[in-house]
């Protein structure tokens, strides 16, 4: 089997597991207890947030641990939005292909009264960090822009957007959930307020995630309770789960370097193997993509059915977002970079791992290449597109 889903969720690591299961054992105690275990627990937990915090440029301090990066994004927008309307500001920058747990916070924050500005990503998946800067008007009170995509892996400009709202004092937020882990990312380098990220996407268990907010930066909590966190997200902590994400994300950095080279050449092959399938084309920015990131469009087929196929196969891939598959609209994040419905329905997302082989590759080529042609053989879509009543788009 060659798991190819990355982007929806990862593996744990070894170590990841090794710490969660070690301190669910040994290290049972609330960090807000007063006697030995609790206080043991308390040092973990300090600890992750400072291993945490370093990979990317944070203080410890600046860390507020979450149920993930869906929690983290809504905290964000919403802590934002608070202060932005007591100061009158109701305005929100963000792009048309952000990921849902964003795009729906803001689609609520609109029925509140707030204006949301949604920029073109282009052909190529990119925000242009000008029309961020054309965007910002007096009265915005956040621009929140993903660090990379996370259907079709296209890396943003942040540093310069980041640099765009410094200028212009307005806060910056941004779903840093398929970067972090995966490519450099620092806080202080990038102009970041504010950043999501959830360790399931780097190795790490699913349920935690962080969110960083910047020193001197008011939140709002979500969740109402306890003083955890320094007040900023209540509830008994889930340290195995931090500890085990502050493993995970060590680890993820020491690696860094070596995964991405592993992973670029992987995905640089793939794309090679797939763009020679006739009426293909990629996804996005060919070069400036996440290392494990392949999306490709092929044309005359059924995404769907193509998942299902290479399933028999050994290969478990993806046709766009986890959250987008299993209805029949097609991904807005394909939408968003121009593609027409009849073309974004044929999609392929191999978001790959760092165990993938040569091998693999050419098997993953060898039979994406075997399926479409099946599928094609049977699609009367394709059969209008050969004899010409319909134009080929790709
Ligand atoms: C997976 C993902 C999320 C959601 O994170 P969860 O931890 O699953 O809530 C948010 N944004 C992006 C870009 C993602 O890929």
């Amino acid at each position: 089997m060659i798991y190819a889903d990355n982007a929806a969720t990862t593996k744990m690591s070894d170590a990841a597991i090794e710490t969660m299961t070690r301190l669910m054992k040994e290290t049972f105690g609330n960090p807000s207890s007063l006697y030995s275990i609790g206080q043991t627990a308390k040092e973990v937990l300090e600890q992750a947030r400072e291993d945490v915090a370093a990979v990317i440029g944070a203080q410890p301090r600046e860390i507020i641990f979450t149920s993930g990066g869906s929690e983290a994004d809504n905290q964000a927008i919403l802590s934002a939005a608070v202060l932005g309307a007591r100061n009158g500001k109701k305005h929100i920058v963000s792009t048309a292909f952000e990921h849902h747990a964003v795009l729906h916070t803001l689609e609520k924050l609109e029925k509140d009264g707030f204006e949301i500005t949604l920029l073109d990503v282009h052909e190529n998946g990119i925000v242009r960090p000008e029309e961020v800067r054309d965007a910002i008007r007096e009265d915005t009170c956040l621009v929140t822009i993903m660090y990379a995509n996370n259907e079709i892996g296209t890396i943003q400009p942040i540093r310069e957007i980041g640099a765009i709202c410094r200028e212009k004092k307005v806060l910056f937020h941004t779903d840093a959930v398929q970067a972090i882990g995966h490519i450099p990312v620092n806080v202080e380098d990038d102009n970041i307020d504010m950043l999501s990220s959830s360790a399931h996407k780097f190795h790490g268990p699913k349920c935690v995630g962080f969110l960083y907010v910047k020193k001197g930066i008011w939140s709002e909590n979500l969740i109402n309770g306890g003083a955890q966190e320094r007040g900023k997200r209540a509830g008994t902590e889930n340290v195995p789960g931090i500890a085990a994400m502050a493993t995970a994300l060590k680890e993820a950095a020491d690696n860094l370097q070596k995964n991405t080279e592993k992973l670029t050449a992987a995905r640089n092959k793939l794309i090679a193997g797939l763009k020679a399938i006739p009426h293909s084309a990629i996804n996005g920015d060919e070069h400036n993509r996440l290392p494990g990131n392949v999306n490709f469009c092929f044309e005359g087929i059924e995404g769907e059915s193509l998942l299902l196929l290479l399933d028999d196969k050994g290969i478990e891939a993806s046709s766009g977002s986890a959250c987008t598959s299993g209805s029949l609209d097609p991904s807005h994040v394909l939408l968003a970079i121009g593609r027409v419905h009849d073309v974004a329905h044929g999609s392929l997302r191999l978001s790959i791992g760092e165990t993938i082989t040569d091998e693999d590759c050419d098997y993953i080529i060898k039979s994406v290449g075997e399926v479409v042609e099946y599928l094609r053989g049977f699609s009367p879509i394709w059969r209008d597109l050969v004899s010409g009543k319909k134009q080929f788009i790709l």
